[in-house]
């Protein structure tokens, strides 16, 4: 099996190197950003056909660095879209943000199978990424943890499904009030409780904005209205999610909070493998607790609805102004709460554009956010 790995230097794509090492895969493509030394050293060792870095002052660099290997480097965005383009077996995604939108489309336009951990691309472009999916015939195969386990969980049954149930560790905050939460701080945003992960989606989690996020995932995914998915807090992160069926029978996936599980489940679909993660000791976890969350503190999950009723230019902009207000959190330019205020903002202030977008509007759109949201705080 040959793979494309985008996104490879950050968390998913560096623990997807591991699995398809471990499957006996060959890398094909890879990409990243900035980070030179880290791409060197995966040519190096997994020595892919292609790389490419967005970057392309970087990609300049690393051609010299990498110029005794075969491997082509491919510079800028174009090179990044290039790479998802490349005819493979199975392309990961699992870029961060926006700029995952057009590797997306483009794995999909290439024919070439979509294991996808970029939730943004749906979150900002779910309707464009699912009928281009269906168009080309191309199966998209889940990555995040409870998409995963939903997608597991509903083999045998999916048009019986009545509810999903996302759970939610609750992030860095869980528990506290809005008064506590008004002068954390960057470092204790970034302490997640069980999963280690990219600096953007920590805080994402610390702010429920993840999780609202993966309600318009799957809302895509597995064509539910956001009604009929629910959130439920699970603090271990041992039950992945839950599906309800209309005999209300409930289907769970569990596992040890390992992202190389979920990751090896979409590369060898339908087929189960040799586990690379440890196996779950329930007797040694004791217990399992679940808890509603708290929507008055936490008001992110009924945001991300509400902007998928009203349509893509909300979730477009949603996205925008949360990749945005969650960058100038990390800067120290602007405060915890600021991001999901942000976030309420952006999506009542925002234009009817038209019914069915093309990438261009999505982009336009994105970009208009971003420079309003930078613009005000
Ligand atoms: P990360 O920040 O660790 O890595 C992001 C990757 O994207 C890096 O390889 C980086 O070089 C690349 N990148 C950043 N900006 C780019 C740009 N403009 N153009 C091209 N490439 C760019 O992030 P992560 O935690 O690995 O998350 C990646 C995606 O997977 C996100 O969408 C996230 O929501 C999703 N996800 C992550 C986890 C997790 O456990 N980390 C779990 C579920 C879903
Ligand atoms: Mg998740």
């Amino acid at each position: 099996m040959q793979y494309t790995i985008l996104g490879a230097t950050g968390s998913i794509g560096i623990q997807a190197l591991d699995v398809v090492e471990r499957l006996g895969g060959e890398v094909l493509a890879i990409t990243g950003n900035t980070n030179a030394a880290l791409m060197e050293a995966q040519i190096r060792r997994h020595q892919p056909k292609y790389a490419a870095m967005a970057d392309e002052a970087i990609a300049k660099r690393l051609r010299v660095a990498v110029a005794d290997t075969p491997c082509e480097v491919l510079g800028g965005e174009d090179g990044v879209a290039r790479c998802a383009e490349i005819p493979c077996d199975m392309t990961l995604n699992a870029i961060v943000g926006i700029a995952g939108l057009r590797p997306t489309l483009a794995a999909i336009e290439a024919g070439n199978k979509l294991a996808l951990a970029n939730k943004e691309s749906l979150v900002a472009g779910g309707a464009l990424v699912m009928e281009r999916a269906k168009a080309r015939g191309i199966d998209i195969l889940p990555v995040d943890s409870e998409h995963s386990a939903i997608f597991q969980a509903i083999q045998g049954s999916p048009r019986a499904v009545k509810r999903l149930i996302l759970t939610a560790s609750g992030g860095a905050f869980f528990g506290k009030t809005l008064e506590e939460l008004r002068g954390v701080t960057i470092q204790q945003a970034l302490k997640h409780p069980s999963w280690s992960m990219g600096a953007k989606i920590t805080i994402d989690s610390a702010t429920m904005m993840n999780k609202g996020f993966e309600v318009i995932e799957a809302a895509w995914l597995f064509r539910l209205p956001p009604a009929q998915i629910d959130v439920l807090i699970h603090r271990q992160s041992i039950v992945h999610s839950l599906a309800e069926f209309t005999d209300h029978s409930v289907l769970a996936q569990l596992g040890n909070p390992d992202m190389r599980l979920p990751i090896q489940y979409a590369f060898t679909y339908p087929a189960r493998m040799q586990a690379i993660v440890p196996p779950l000791d329930l007797a040694q976890i004791g217990a399992l607790t679940f808890e509603p969350p708290d929507d008055a503190v936490f008001p992110a999950v009924n945001l991300c609805r509400k902007a998928f009723e009203m349509g893509w230019e909300a979730t477009v902009a949603l996205n925008a102004a949360n990749e945005a207000a969650n960058e100038m959190f990390r800067a120290g330019e602007c405060g915890f709460l600021d991001i999901v205020q942000t976030n309420e903002e952006a999506v009542a202030r925002v234009p009817r554009v038209c019914e069915s977008p093309c990438l261009g509007d999505i982009l336009e759109l994105d970009a208009a956010v971003r420079m309003a949201v930078r613009g005000h705080c």
